[in-house]
């Protein structure tokens, strides 16, 4: 752990992005932050705590202006002041928000490192607050997670464990553990003056009442990361089953408040859709295309090589059947080789089924109808809408996987495939206050876990406590990992790391 206590230095930094803005600040942040800022600028009072100040930036330094020398206004800048420890950092520290022009901010930040301070480390702000222990490591965390968060359903679980949800929720388990330890080495330490040890029984009841609330907590991270990190869906099916079409379907909706990523490859078109605020980029592959390979030109295998790949690296599987064609060999293979994963199967233009059917036969839809099947490979006859179901029941690899109606054409079914696409991705678990969000803290709980189950397989075989003990204190160690109570330095510097500069 770093030396508690607080900082000697004072940092600085932009903490605005980069380029042009109507706003830009430059934060300090240390013992000096103050004593620089009022040389930084021309201000017309002493810094109050949490009051804003209106000052003149100039193009020489104060103390030069008291000397004498000519300085020009260059821009108005508002001065913010917090003094330690009510500050975002627990130190004293100021925002200087001028109009953003890089000049400016550039100009206060060069006179600030001239003034004593020193140019602040990405994270470093996020840093010095979880050092003065006004954050934990996951609250911490949590202020990256927000600055990155795409959807308004990532912001508001970056926002929840900003709050602490997440050290809420493992603070009584903490509590209870840290009791049956005391409990043990009282047990332990006054053995020799008759205490009675705890009994092996009480042992077991306290360590399987650790358990439930963290396997939730475990279990929360299904939905916890994929909320966080987003996940792709692959779309594959055979050329023309309708893919693009469906793609555009799902994309549609969201498409004015997400952001687009441009076709990667000739072959693989992605883009980002949120679903109930959960991030998936959504992979639309070229196509398997049935064949003999020395059939297809390299272009084309190199096609179906991507989309293979992209097969094999999505989360979660979308095919794509055309409800008039009969399954061919090409879809079978695709059908076998997504059992056992997260797969969803939807049978396109069902529009076209239902047009077979008498009541819905308009002229004008039969038209629509006959020009598909001229598309269509007639030898394959389409399948009547009576044979559809019988179709999967004769693939074995289709019991597992519920096959949908969907019309890109009409929008039938698109609702249904989100709910469904929803599903899958959240493994139904519910959105729930201090869900774990990534891989570190996860580790941090399964490691708690384990160090509880060998507790109790210890405890049951009749171990010392001694040797009990060790696990129990495994688990203890592993949930103060999670809030950043035991995390070696390399480690933290790792994390803070992956924050920007300025926060
Ligand atoms: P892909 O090759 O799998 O990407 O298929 P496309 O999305 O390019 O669609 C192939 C053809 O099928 C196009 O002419 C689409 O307009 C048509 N199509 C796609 N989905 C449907 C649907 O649900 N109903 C009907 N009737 N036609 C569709």
């Amino acid at each position: 752990m770093p030396a508690p206590g607080p900082a000697t230095d004072t940092i600085a930094a932009i903490s605005t992005p980069p380029g042009r803005g109507g706003i830009g600040i430059v934060r300090l942040s240390g013992p000096q932050a103050a004593a620089i800022a009022v040389q930084l600028v021309r201000l017309p009072g002493p810094l109050e705590h949490a009051h804003a100040r209106l000052a003149d930036v100039l193009d020489a330094n104060i103390a030069d202006e008291k000397r004498g020398d000519e300085a020009t206004r260059i821009d108005e800048a508002i001065v913010t002041y917090f003094a330690a420890p009510r500050s975002y950092t627990a130190e004293d520290l100021v925002e200087i928000a001028t109009h953003g022009s890089p000049v400016v901010l550039e100009l206060l930040l060069r006179r600030s490192l001239e003034l004593g301070a020193r140019l602040a480390e990405p994270g470093e702000f996020t840093q010095r607050a979880f050092l003065s222990g006004r954050l934990d490591l996951t609250q911490a965390e949590a202020v990256r997670d927000l600055i990155e968060a795409q959807t308004l359903t990532q912001a508001r679980q970056a926002a929840s464990q900003m709050g602490g949800a997440l050290s809420r929720r493992v603070a009584p388990v903490k509590q209870a553990l840290v009791e049956l330890v005391a409990l043990l080495e009282a047990g332990i330490d006054f053995a020799e003056d008759d205490l009675e040890v705890t009994p092996g029984q009480e042992i077991a009841r306290r360590i399987a009442a650790l358990t439930p609330p963290l396997d939730a907590l475990e279990a929360s991270f299904a939905r916890g990361r994929i909320v966080h990190d987003g996940l792709t869906l692959a779309i594959v099916g055979r050329p023309n089953a309708g893919k693009s079409s469906l793609f555009n379907r799902l994309v549609e909706r969201d498409r004015a408040i997400v952001t687009a990523t441009p076709g990667t490859t000739r072959d693989l078109v992605t883009e980002r859709i949120s679903i109930e605020g959960i991030p998936i980029e959504l992979v639309d592959t070229a196509g398997l295309r049935e064949g003999h390979r020395s059939s297809l030109d390299e272009a084309e295998q190199l096609g179906i090589a991507r989309s293979r790949e992209a097969l094999a690296d999505a989360a979660l599987v979308l095919i794509v059947l055309d409800a008039t064609q009969q399954l061919n060999d090409e879809e079978h293979r695709l059908l076998a080789a997504v059992a056992g994963r997260p797969a969803i199967v939807a049978v396109n233009k069902s529009d076209l089924l239902e047009k077979s059917k008498p009541e819905k036969s308009e002229p004008e839809e039969t038209e629509i109808r006959e020009t598909e099947l001229e598309r269509s490979d007639l030898t394959n006859p389409p399948r009547s809408e009576n044979s559809l179901p019988a179709a999967y029941a004769k693939g074995p690899a289709l019991n597992a996987l519920i096959a949908l109606p969907t019309s890109a054409l009409t929008g039938e079914g698109i609702a249904a495939l989100r709910e469904r696409i929803l599903a899958l991705a959240t493994g139904g678990a519910a959105a729930e206050p201090g869900m774990l969000t990534n891989l570190r803290q996860h580790q941090a709980v399964a490691t708690a876990l384990a160090a509880l189950a060998d507790a109790a397989k210890a405890n049951a075989g009749g171990i010392p406590h001694e040797m009990i003990l060790i696990d129990l204190y495994r688990a203890l160690w592993a949930l103060d990992s999670l809030t950043g109570q035991t995390t070696p330095d390399d480690i933290l510097n790792l994390i803070f790391s992956t924050f920007c500069i300025g926060k």
